[in-house]
């Protein structure tokens, strides 16, 4: 008989779950040693197990808790999820001892103005007082009218920063709180980390996050990974892409650095950081000339159908190839006027297109065009990579545009955080669309988030410019100053206000809502702080005392506000931003959760919603999230009772009915929606209405709790698809869509490019297999292309709607060593810079500086460094460098080595010097690099200097993500 573990232990009747488990390997384990042996606990006693999803990175593992009599005495990876199949890596493994930790906050701080330490106080008082500093700094710094006499009701004296921790009832609830309260700036880690990619992605498909999922990566060909360190960034996903290695598969890893994904890889190329852009538009240059002489190996009915490469644009149309200036037509010097970026429409308004791709202003022809700069001379130049690699490189992945062959990219925040970050993102797109690659198995754009709930939290509006639902339900600006006037979705956005303002009819409550009258984004907002516009901060389960560009700058600027509220399971490093220096700063810091101790669902990178339940309750005064949104609010609706001024109605015409404490479950099915004439639970978002008769908190999340029952529940584990859908394990949005822009994968007849692994097929009456993009009949029946969120339903390769050009140019990162060796332009045109300092020059600062993530830590690492086993195995700051680095500079591996900015930041670590980096010859010029993680920071049990602190505040003209991965520096010992 073939038993796994988990079944040879329920078998062997091992208390009442089955279960036998550690704790912790040196924590204060019940259970320690081997599995036969170890059993401490009595077998009458009942253990329960009760399931999660690991609450660090957005891969979603499956988690089982052992509990007994209110304590989770074991961890075990969920054999039954799809996803991880009993495995998790050292941070999911060793949760518990984040909900142990000694170092969790279990009172209620308070620490008053100017005073030297934190005294504790209780939930009623802290409460108490921070609605009343909310109500007192709204009511004082309330716009109500902007200088064109716009009535935009918006609250600037008070920002928002986090998260992407809560589960996504948490932070919908809290979106809706800040949206009803006015506030304009309300930002989280996504501006910072990925916020590029969904500029990008957007542009070229339509939507942000990634087409495909972890199990479909099973079916891939050729995996091209850039922009990030699988292996062990997301060491679950990728055991995916192993799999797919076993039967065949080539694995490609570009990175700065050789990891454990390079070395799993069957081709690596090292490239200078900063340049992935010119990488991928030599590979984009390779495909397209290999079209010319190999058509038959390429999917050119993919390509002439599916993108839009046979439009014809505006004949004033310039590129970098005509002008050689590294510009595009229309640039004034600091914006571009797109005029001439334009599609040729006919009378009627349709766009003229030339189906055989021959016309010298079609796209196809002027993309060409762009790229044959980008040659593998130039590309070697630019990168430092060896031709001969790039060149294979090329042939490898190229491989994979002939019909029925499928390749997948993916990347991480590495490709996203630069100046050219939407840029470098789009070229990825671009080369998927030339070679077939989006909407079928095995293929797609794969940006994966860092978080476990980035993607939930920040699709319910916790950044500035969306609402609940992302771009078509965006917040309105102060032009639209009625309904009628919105220019988003407007059955979305009523279905929203009912949600919100119940029986208020939603043109009236739609003016209770802030009207945008600017940027509100990451820099922005400290700029507001700086400038005392911001006088009060909401710091929920984010730290950018460590993550934020030139963090010490970020650390000033927090000390700057007269009053600041973090919620946390720690005393952060922002909650802790009065310790550094004197300030007057009044804090709260209000004891949470952590996701074993309360419910809700989580949205992993691939859309997946997956509900986690509760095991024990948090430990001392310590609260969910849920519970302090919910006690908050109602404290500050008690003191607007009654006042009709200030735009009080916003506020005590709100619907908030959870119950005390708050029932999550209400809370989802608002989410959900109802039909308001049957008082039903909505089937779906294509229910929704625009007169006032649907109520929908998030349409993405319309179709998950029906009348059915909660779908993010869903727990089945056979897979129906028979390609590794799932689709009745939780619930994916939009619609349980498990691949995106499913029907690109048919040809325009809907039948499959590849018949042996079939997304969608059309029968004749209708789609089988996945759920079919928008439902339409297949294009050449319906004229509805499978892009269905792009106006023509074609993928953009032109690109006319970013800040930067309508194709991807490769500029330098702002801090470089080298001149541009593609064009006399330096750095793009169109960058954001809100850094008071001067660049560094390479002559004071010859050394480039990138970070890496690492297994063990997340992101700024508040939860990690208190998790004793990941910082026994990961406990210090370091920086690592080459031999011939360490040689010129007399460092040996291990020395402690200051690494300082043109900032006057510094950073310390212990030098790791390896052959994993090496010196690259760029344009004549040696070009050395280092690179460090930036997990460490000042509070809790391993401290370190945060890398943070080096990099500039400078930003992508598209979402003013900041360049975390390249500047300028030099290093020496200590
Ligand atoms: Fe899985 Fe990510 Fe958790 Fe590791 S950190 S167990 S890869 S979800």
């Amino acid at each position: 008989m073939d038993l796994s573990r988990r079944e040879f232990l329920k078998l062997s009747g091992t208390g009442a779950g089955g279960l036998i488990l550690f704790k912790g390997l040196g924590g204060p384990a019940k259970f320690f040693g081997s599995t036969s042996t170890a059993l401490s606990i009595p077998l009458h006693k009942k253990i329960g197990e009760i399931t999660t999803i690991c609450p660090y990175c957005g891969v979603g593992c499956g988690i089982i808790m052992a509990v007994e009599e209110g304590e989770i005495v074991g961890i075990e990876g969920d054999p039954d999820s799809p996803i991880n199949q009993g495995s998790l890596c050292p941070k999911g493994a060793s949760i518990s001892q984040c909900s142990d930790s000694t170092s969790r906050l279990t009172t209620v701080k308070h620490r008053a103005p100017g005073a030297a330490s934190w005294t504790n106080t209780t939930w009623d008082d802290a409460l108490a007082a921070i609605a009343a500093r909310i109500k007192e700094t709204r009511d004082n710094g309330l716009v109500e009218v902007d200088g064109s006499n716009n009535v935009v009701n918006r609250t600037e004296s008070i920002a928002s920063l986090g998260s992407v921790f809560p589960n996504s009832e948490e932070a919908y609830l809290y979106s809706k709180m800040m949206r009803a309260l006015g506030l304009v700036y309300i930002e989280n880690e996504a501006r910072i980390c990925v916020s590029s990619a969904v500029a990008a992605d957007t542009e070229t498909v339509g939507r942000g996050p990634m087409s495909n999922h972890w199990i479909d990566l099973a079916n891939g060909d050729c995996f091209l990974v850039i922009g990030g360190n699988m292996a062990e960034s997301f060491p679950i996903a990728f055991k995916w892409v192993t799999r797919a290695m076993e039967k065949g598969a080539k694995l490609i890893h570009v990175d700065p650095r050789y990891t454990r994904t390079s070395a799993k890889a069957d081709l690596y190329a090292s490239v200078r950081p900063g340049t992935d852009l010119a990488f991928v538009g030599g590979m984009i240059r390779y495909v397209l000339d290999d079209m010319k002489t190999s058509p038959a190996n390429y999917n050119m009915e993919y390509v002439r159908e599916y993108s839009n490469a046979a439009f014809l644009v505006n004949s004033a149309f310039k590129g970098p190839a005509d002008t050689l200036d590294g510009l595009f037509s229309g640039w004034n010097d600091s914006t571009y006027d797109k005029s001439t970026w334009q599609f040729q429409r006919d009378d009627a308004g349709a766009i003229k297109m030339d189906k055989t791709l021959q016309d010298p202003n079609c796209v196809f022809q002027l993309l060409k065009k762009h790229y044959a700069r980008y040659t593998d001379d130039k590309v070697t130049e630019i990168t430092g990579t060896d031709k001969a690699t790039f060149r294979q490189i090329c042939q490898t992945f190229a491989a994979t545009g002939k019909t029925g062959k499928a390749g997948a990219i993916v990347f991480s925040s590495a490709a996203c955080q630069r100046s050219t970050g939407t840029q470098t993102v789009r070229t990825l797109g671009i080369l998927q669309l030339l070679l077939g690659n989006l909407g079928v198995a095995g293929g797609g754009l794969n940006g994966i988030t860092g978080a476990v709930n980035g993607l939930g939290c920040t699709l319910q509006g916790l950044v500035n410019h969306w609402g609940p639902g992302a771009d078509s339900v965006r917040m309105p600006n102060s032009g639209e100053q009625a309904f009628a006037a919105y220019g988003g979705t407007k059955g979305r956005f009523a279905s929203i206000l009912k949600a919100w303002y119940g029986d208020t009819d939603h043109t009236t409550s739609y003016n209770y809502l802030p009207k945008r009258g600017g940027s509100y984004d990451w820099q922005p907002l400290f700029k507001a702080i700086d400038d005392g516009t911001i006088k009060g901060l909401i710091c929920w389960g984010i730290n950018p005392a460590v993550s934020a560009p030139n963090s010490e700058a970020a650390r000033q600027s927090l000390r700057k506000l007269d009053w600041m509220v973090v919620i946390d399971l720690w005393e952060t490093e922002t909650a802790a931003v009065w310790q550094l220096a004197d300030c007057n700063t009044e804090v709260f810091l209000l004891p949470a959760a952590t996701s074993l101790e309360k419910e809700g669902s989580v949205n992993n990178s691939c859309r997946w919603n997956q509900w986690r339940y509760k095991a024990i309750d948090p430990p001392g005064e310590a609260r969910s999230d849920l519970w302090i949104i919910n006690k908050l609010m109602m404290q500050i609706k008690d003191l607007y009772a009654g006042q009709t001024d200030k735009n009080a109605q916003a506020i005590t015409q709100l619907t908030w009915s959870y119950g005390d404490p708050p029932d999550v479950v209400k809370v989802t099915k608002e989410m959900n929606g109802y039909d308001l004439s049957t008082g039903k639970l909505l089937s779906g978002p294509g229910a929704l209405k625009s007169d006032g008769t649907t109520s929908c908190g998030n349409w993405l999340w319309c179709g998950m709790f029906t009348e059915d029952g909660n779908k993010a529940q869903k727990r089945v584990t056979t897979d129906s698809s028979g390609i590794g859908l799932f689709p009745d394990w939780g619930w994916a949005w939009p619609v349980n869509r498990r691949i995106m822009y499913n029907r690109a994968s048919v040809d325009l007849d809907g039948n499959p490019w590849d018949t042996s692994r079939p997304v969608v097929s059309w029968t004749g009456t209708g789609w089988t297999g996945d759920v079919a993009d928008g439902g339409d009949p297949p294009a050449r029946t319906s004229g509805v292309y499978p892009f269905i969120m792009k106006a023509e339903g074609r993928g953009y390769l032109f690109g006319p709607g970013r800040a930067d050009g309508p194709f991807p140019e490769h500029y330098e990162p702002w801090e470089s060593p080298v001149s541009n060796p593609l064009s006399p332009q330096q750095n793009n045109p169109a960058i954001k810079v809100w850094e008071t300092m001067d660049k560094a020059s390479a002559a004071d600062y010859p050394i480039v500086a990138t970070t890496h993530r690492l297994t063990e830590h997340l992101n700024a690492a508040a939860m990690t460094r208190r998790v004793p086993w990941l910082v026994d195995l990961m406990p210090e700051m370091f920086v690592e460098m080459s031999k011939e680095l360490a040689a010129a500079h007399g460092i040996a591996a291990g020395d402690t080595v200051v690494v300082e900015s043109a900032r006057g930041t510094r950073v310390k670590g212990k030098a790791v010097v390896t052959a994993r980096i090496r010196p690259m010859q760029v344009n004549g010029t040696t070009v050395h690099y280092i690179s460090l993680p930036w997990n460490w920071g000042y509070t809790g049990p391993s401290t370190g200097d945060s890398a943070n602190l080096l990099f500039p505040r400078i930003g992508d003209p598209n979402t003013g993500i900041p360049e975390f991965r390249s500047c300028l520096c030099r290093v020496q010992r200590a």
